[in-house]
């Protein structure tokens, strides 16, 4: 399965939380960023070996961010164009776009829609103005309305819901609040994340000063029982530890990533991924115009990882997956089985009742999912 993922570093201010590689002002440089996409993405094409009649199909195509609503739709077209020029596209692709709400109006996601965009991921993080306000986000909750509206009045039939748990100000209640309006709105795709605290972020340092106030354990747990139960309820399948889908609606581009299989990428700050070898391109968008500009590489990181180090990342992204890792595929992947490759630390891990073995197949329990960090830790 061929993936592509393409970063679009502009966001219109930048929230509090926020580590991700994005910046705010940068409005001017939108059309020299999208040529220089364009660049790589013909270099990518070239130098992947990958000859044009034989290039396996793009089956899913992922616009994140930052912002990617942020640029016109005629540029996100522009994009697209180029790499069906590029790549064969399968006739099933999924082409996800990352929006968030006041970026882009009804006019615009129907000029996406009719460039190809098939799924739309909106950033909404809280229904509640109060919180979104302590985030830094741009929006409103009647923005966040207004652009699930737009999204379903421009043709997009799947949507995701993005909202975020463990906020400063935020309580079972007012959680019960954001997650039943999302439900509402019968996205076909949830994601549910908490938040945490990255470091050199605005909320960091609140956070070393004392200043910044979060929900207690407990708090958090009654709010990841809300998010199960509300979602169940609304038919939506928990099938990541904070991703929740209609049953034919999972995000097939995330599912790539889960099952630490390669993905190409693009964009400044993108990592692409071919097995053995990840590699980060600059994070700073003018430079990464620059050096595609006098035809020089914007890799800037390579890491190497051998079987080991990969059959490990594999475990580990496999068991978000509720449904787990398929051992015959461990097996041929990598030549290691798990029971033999941890011995006893997995039996012990599975005698406490975190993980479930078959004969196909390893998972987290429910109970296993609640800890999911620290059965991790001791996998890695
Ligand atoms: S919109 Fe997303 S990428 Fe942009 S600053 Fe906020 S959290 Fe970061």
């Amino acid at each position: 399965m061929t993936c592509l993922y393409i970063h679009i570093p502009f966001c219109l201010q930048k929230c509090a939380y926020c580590s991700f590689v994005s910046f705010s002002g940068q409005e001017k440089l939108f059309d020299r960023y999208v040529e220089a996409l364009c660049r790589e993405a013909g270099q990518t094409a070239v130098q992947a070996g990958r000859a044009l009649e034989t290039i396996a199909p793009l089956e899913t195509l992922f616009f994140g961010g930052g912002t990617p609503s942020l640029l016109p739709a005629a540029l996100i077209s522009r994009i697209i164009d180029r790499c069906r020029q590029l790549f064969t596209f399968s006739p099933t692709i999924e082409l996800s776009l990352e929006a968030n709400p006041g970026t882009i109006d009804e006019d615009g996601l129907a000029k996406l829609r009719r460039a190809g965009v098939n799924r739309l991921s909106v950033g909404i993080q809280s229904f509640d103005d109060r919180e979104l306000q302590a985030l830094g986000r741009a929006h409103t909750r009647a923005q966040a309305l207004d652009a699930v509206k737009n999204a379903r009045k421009a043709g997009f039939d799947n949507l995701s819901l993005d909202l975020m748990s463990g906020l400063p100000g935020q309580s079972p209640v007012s959680w019960r609040q954001t997650l039943e309006q999302a439900l509402d709105l019968r996205p076909e795709h949830l994601s549910c994340y908490q938040l945490t605290i990255e470091e050199d972020t605005p909320f960091a340092r609140l956070q070393d000063q004392g200043c910044l106030i979060l929900p207690q354990e407990e708090a958090i747990a009654a709010m990841d029982e809300l998010t199960l139960s509300l979602c169940s309820e609304a038919g939506l399948e928990r099938y990541e530890i904070s991703n929740f889908a209609r049953p034919d609606k999972k995000c097939r581009h995330n599912l790539n990533y889960w099952h630490n299989l390669p993905y190409l990428a693009l964009g400044a700050g993108a990592v692409s991924y071919d097995n053995q070898r990840r590699s980060r391109r600059t994070s700073n968008p003018r430079r990464y115009c620059e050096l595609l500009e006098t035809g020089n590489s914007v890799i800037v990181e390579e890491e190497e990882l051998d079987m080991e180090a990969s059959f490990r990342e594999t475990m580990i992204m496999g068991l978000r997956l509720t449904r787990g890792i398929d051992l015959n595929d461990l097996q041929s992947r990598f030549g290691l089985d798990p029971r033999i490759y941890y011995g006893k630390t997995l039996e012990h891990l599975i005698n406490q009742g975190l993980l479930h073995l078959n004969q196909e197949r390893l998972r987290l329990t429910t109970h296993g999912l609640i800890f999911a960090n620290q059965v991790m830790a001791e996998l890695v």
